[in-house]
């Protein structure tokens, strides 16, 4: 058997598209720019190119993009004050602070400083409060797009068994609350989880957020299961490096039902999501109807 490769970059190409769509209706309708900030700090070259395709695909998307880089050396204080400018600013409907920042700043006071209806990011505790308890919020992107995905592929994921390997507070833990949402029976395994292999056997559904190449082989997914690689490793590859998932990919494909490939799988729909998201706060702030599949 061989998997049908979900194509994230196609499926990520419609959600923005859809995303423009509403954003012209918005300025047609209601004279009403979206407008999304990123902070970065440092220079740090992965980041910038980040910070760098998020600022194009958000003015491709009709949007208002703004940029603020602040020195590797500044202070918790400085970045805290450019967080308070962001959050009174009625043309900014999202904040996003590129991670990670340098060491002697506070990640977590930083994020829960920005306003947490303008969180795009879903990092706030309020958004990490509200997922976890069923209630309307700004979703992580990552997970978001896996949760689309996911959608796009079963109709309805009620009662199918998931296991998210990894824990951390940016994709697996809230991929499994949406997944619970969802109705799946969850499963979040991480480092000390024992048997990983048949407890990996067990799902319908695998989510594999862990940073290490290639670490889920085809022989630990069960029969037609679908597959979402969220891993994204850079691996030597002669004298240059490629990008591989989490997941061994030939391998897998022979046994999954469905899987995504590393490119071209979860990463577009990550900033595909982050725009949806961007809209999603920007509707909230206006009171009007959000976009319809955008958002859980
Ligand atoms: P973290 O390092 O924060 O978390 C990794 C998780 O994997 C931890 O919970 C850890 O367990 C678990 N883990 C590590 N080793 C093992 C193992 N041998 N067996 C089982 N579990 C293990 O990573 P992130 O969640 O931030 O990212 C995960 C991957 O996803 C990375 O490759 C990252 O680059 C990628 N990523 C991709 C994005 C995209 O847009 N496609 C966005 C964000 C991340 P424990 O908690 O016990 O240590």
């Amino acid at each position: 058997m061989s998997a049908t490769i979900i194509d994230g970059k196609a499926f990520a190409a419609k959600v923005r598209e859809k995303v423009a769509t509403h954003v012209t209706r918005l300025k047609a309708d209601h004279g009403i720019v979206p407008g999304l900030a990123v902070i970065l700090v440092g220079e740090d070259p992965a980041s910038e190119v980040y910070v760098r395709n998020k600022g194009k695909q958000t003015l491709a998307a009709g949007m208002n993009s703004f940029e603020h880089k602040l020195d590797a050396g500044c202070s918790q204080a400085e970045l805290l004050e450019v967080v308070e400018t962001l959050n009174a600013d009625p043309a900014v409907h999202g904040i996003l602070c590129q991670l990670p920042l340098p060491d002697h700043l506070d990640e977590e006071e930083v994020i829960n400083a920005i306003d947490p209806a303008k969180d795009v990011d879903g990092f706030h505790i309020s958004n990490v409060g509200l997922l976890g308890t069923g209630q309307k919020s700004m979703v992580p992107c990552t997970p978001l797009g896996c949760l689309m995905m996911l959608r796009d592929h079963h109709g309805s994921l009620s009662g199918l068994d998931a296991v998210v390997v990894g824990r951390s507070n940016i994709v697996g833990k809230p991929m499994a609350q949406l997944l619970l949402g969802d109705s799946c029976t969850v499963t979040i395994a991480h480092s000390r989880t024992k048997d990983l292999a048949d407890v990996v056997r067990r799902a319908d559904i695998v989510v594999a957020a862990v940073g290490r190449p290639e670490m889920v082989p085809g022989d630990w997914i069960k029969p037609g299961a679908t597959v979402i690689d969220v891993g994204i490793n850079r691996v030597p590859n002669g004298e240059k490096t490629r990008l591989v998932g989490d997941v061994h990919f030939d391998s897998c494909t022979e046994v999954a039902g469905a899987i995504t490939p590393v490119p071209g799988g979860v990463g577009p729909m990550t900033i595909a999501c982050l725009l949806a998201n961007t809209l999603t706060a920007c509707s909230r702030a206006n009171g009007l109807d959000e976009p319809e599949g955008l958002t859980v």
